[in-house]
């Protein structure tokens, strides 16, 4: 699980971020309108449900008027057989015209509703039976009082008796069909409040899932607008570090071109002034052989510097970065250095030199091309030699660490001011420039050695004292596998 959600976490850190500030906007957007649309729901079926109520309550009201007049109605015929009087007709009139505009009212509030239209129907007839049987009861009141001619109680008790009873079956029928219709009218309304209930609930619960995914996605969308920003402000940091060091790469490149041609400029100048004036004798034809000798080998021998130096350059810009694999191969130090300083001996001989070498009795073997190695050695031992003064001694260690190889030149030479230490490496650098021309140096050799090291994942430092001598060390890590075989 937790791995799955780094997997989107890394998957989400890959996404443009137009595509994730887009994303962190809709989140809570849509809750809102999540929750707006519940809110428009839940006002929707709280309409509803008012209007259901208030049409059960008008249902009521006009159902319990219809039974009102019509029991009226029943009470004043009744009242009328019994005592002949006149105005005990008035609610009968009165029902007369509350009934039939009461039983269509009621119709059209339940025409959506087949059951209650049938039920209507039924009570229409029972109502119109009862007020048929009222309208015959009269008329035979009347016609017995119009044959008698009396005023006072005609009609026997019994015949009166069977007046009375005569319709009842129907007006009860006509209550209950009512009773019924009003009783299925209050089921409805429960029912619908029933279901409202749960629509209710159901916004509710909508509402407050709303609410919480709302609040989460939003500080959510807060806590992603933070890591955008820190996103932002980190590639702006970058982008600043890039620029420094790109203005640093140009600024080193500005001077290594200015130093290259300024390097180039003055052999340049030699050889051409040598010839110019080795011409000049010839016009004139009172050189010797032996001076126009000198000059063409003088011309050589600058030839041959700007060569070397040219050849420096070409070496610095076609080692830059890693090594190619497939001139990788394992380099025993120890047998390298070993036939490196008997190599060196004669030539430490010739400045008067004593160079003596500590090397490990196992293999110290690392990965990379021995011949560029042998070269960045030979570059240390060349200064060595250059900048030590005849009598010295020149030192070459091999010392195993635990993961490297320790690699050291050391000299009892003139060694190097401390203002100069952090330059020695840089191209076309020379510590004192005078000094360095007539040994014939162009200040590449170190920043040579540098880079060599460099690219075989190693390290190249120095520690010197004026006029007592400098050490420089080279540290290359151990290709492990062969660390413990013997040499
Ligand atoms: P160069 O060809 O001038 O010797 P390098 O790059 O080899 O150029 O050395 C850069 C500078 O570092 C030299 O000009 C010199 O001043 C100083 N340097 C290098 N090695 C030594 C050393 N062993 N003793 C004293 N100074 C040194």
């Amino acid at each position: 699980m937790a791995y799955r959600v780094q997997r989107l976490y890394q998957r989400w850190q890959t996404l443009p971020i137009r595509v994730r500030g887009t994303a962190i906007v809709a989140i809570p957007i849509t809750c809102l309108f999540m929750a707006l649309s519940a809110f428009a729901w839940l006002k929707a079926s709280l309409v509803e449900d008012e209007t259901w109520v208030q049409h059960t309550q008008t249902v009521r009201l006009e159902t319990k008027q219809l039974l009102n007049a019509l029991i009226d109605a029943e009470t004043g015929v009744r009242g009328y057989g019994l005592t002949q009087r006149e105005e005990f007709l008035a609610p009968y009139k009165q029902a007369q015209t509350i009934i039939p505009p009461s039983l269509n009212r009621l119709e059209k509030l339940v025409q959506d509703n087949a059951q209650q239209t049938q039920q209507i129907q039924k009570i229409r007839t029972l109502v119109d039976d009862n007020l048929e049987i009222f309208q015959q009861k009269l008329t035979l009141q009347r016609e017995l009082k119009r044959i008698r001619g009396q005023t006072d109680t005609l009609v026997p008790v019994a015949s009166l008796y069977e007046w009375l009873e005569e319709g009842k079956l129907t007006m009860d029928q006509a209550r209950q069909e009512i009773d019924r219709f009003a009783q299925t009218e209050e089921e409805l309304l429960v029912q619908r409040i029933q279901h409202q209930d749960f629509y209710r609930q159901i916004t509710w619960i909508v509402l407050c899932i709303s609410v919480v995914f709302g609040t989460i996605a939003a500080l959510f969308a807060v806590h992603l607008f933070y890591q955008l920003e820190r996103e932002l402000a980190n590639r702006e940091i970058n982008l600043r570090e890039t620029n420094q060091r790109l203005e640093i790469v140009c600024d080193q490149l500005q001077r290594f071109t200015a130093n290259a041609s300024h390097e180039l400029r003055a052999p340049l100048a030699a050889i051409m002034s040598n010839a110019q004036v080795g011409l000049m004798d010839l016009d004139e034809l009172d050189d010797s052989p032996m001076k126009l000798r000198k000059r063409i080998e003088k011309i050589i021998s600058l030839t041959k510097q700007m060569s070397t130096l040219v050849g420096d350059l070409l070496f610095l810009a076609r080692h830059e970065g890693l090594l190619a694999p497939d001139s990788m191969e394992s380099v025993n130090l120890t047998e390298l250095l070993g036939s490196m300083s008997t190599e060196w001996l004669s030539q430490t001989k010739i400045h008067s030199l004593e160079l003596t070498s500590q090397l490990p009795d196992t293999a110290v073997v690392v990965q990379g091309d021995a011949n560029l190695l042998q070269q960045a050695i030979a570059n240390l031992l060349s200064n060595a030699c250059r900048y030590t003064t005849a009598g010295g001694t020149i030192e070459l260690r091999l010392i195993r660490q635990l993961e490297q190889a320790l690699i050291q030149v050391k000299d009892t030479g003139i060694g190097i001011p401390s203002h100069a230490l952090p330059h020695v490496f840089e191209r076309f650098y020379r510590a004192d420039p005078k000094r360095s021309r007539t040994s014939g140096g162009f200040g590449l050799g170190l920043a040579i050695a540098q880079q060599i090291v460099q690219v075989h994942g190693g390290q190249i430092s120095v520690t010197s004292t004026l006029d007592q001598g400098s050490t420089f060390q080279i540290t290359l890590p151990l290709l492990t596998q062969y660390g413990s075989v013997k040499g």
